[in-house]
């Protein structure tokens, strides 16, 4: 059986707890708002390590990269042809039909795109959601630098790859083993030692 007025003393009871608590209203835009450093705010181009491969053009569900290229032959001194490389000439993102899911970022082999923090650019006319190169390479400056290396962690494989490139080449030379050291015949770079 319910008293007469509970409802009411119960629901007073939560506005009273409600108006002791702090606000967590943040007066935006007077206030920046503190967001996480890899927040999704706007895609960032580094046009220099684009290959035009396309991959990500390709990937994006809503089809809003468009990319345009040219090839241009560069001569390679010693090579008996010339190579050919693609030239960007337009890499746009239509941020009105982005849904920021990333795929791009993910799928480009070249890590010529990157996520930038930055969410200020609204626009009056949709058209202006369109940032081409020029525009998606200032955004570059926005990108947060990369967390640090865990030091317990393996050592990535391109470092590791590029500390064995760097290491002197292994000799198997019969002068610089042992001074008593003869080569095993049909043994490849196995040494024995002499007997005494
Ligand atoms: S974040 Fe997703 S929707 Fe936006 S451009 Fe990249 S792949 Fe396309
Ligand atoms: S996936 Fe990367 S390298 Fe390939 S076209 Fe896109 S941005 Fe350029």
């Amino acid at each position: 059986m319910s008293i007469p007025g509970e409802g009411l003393a119960k629901g007073l009871a939560v506005t009273l707890k409600t108006m002791t608590r702090r606000s967590h209203t943040q007066q935006y835009p007077d206030v920046a708002p503190e967001l996480p450093p890899r927040s999704r705010g706007v895609i960032a181009l580094l046009a220099e390590n684009c290959t035009v491969c396309m991959l990500c053009a390709r990937e994006c569900p809503d089809w809003c990269i468009y990319i345009d290229s040219h090839k241009e032959e560069v001569a390679v001194p010693g090579a008996a042809r010339p190579r050919q490389r693609n030239v960007l000439d337009r890499f746009d993102i239509d941020f009105s039909l982005c849904m920021y899911c990333g795929i791009c970022i993910e799928v480009c082999p070249f890590d010529a795109l990157y996520w930038s923090p930055e969410f200020e650019y609204a626009e009056y006319d949709i058209r202006d959601l369109l940032h081409d190169k020029e525009h998606l390479g200032e955004w570059m400056a926005t990108v947060p630098p990369p967390p640090a290396h865990d030091p317990n962690g393996e050592p990535a494989k391109e470092e590791a790859a590029a500390r064995k490139a760097a290491a002197p080449p292994a000799t198997d030379q019969p002068s610089s083993g042992p001074p008593n050291a003869r080569r095993r015949p049909g043994s490849g770079s196995r040494t024995d030692e002499e007997p005494p």
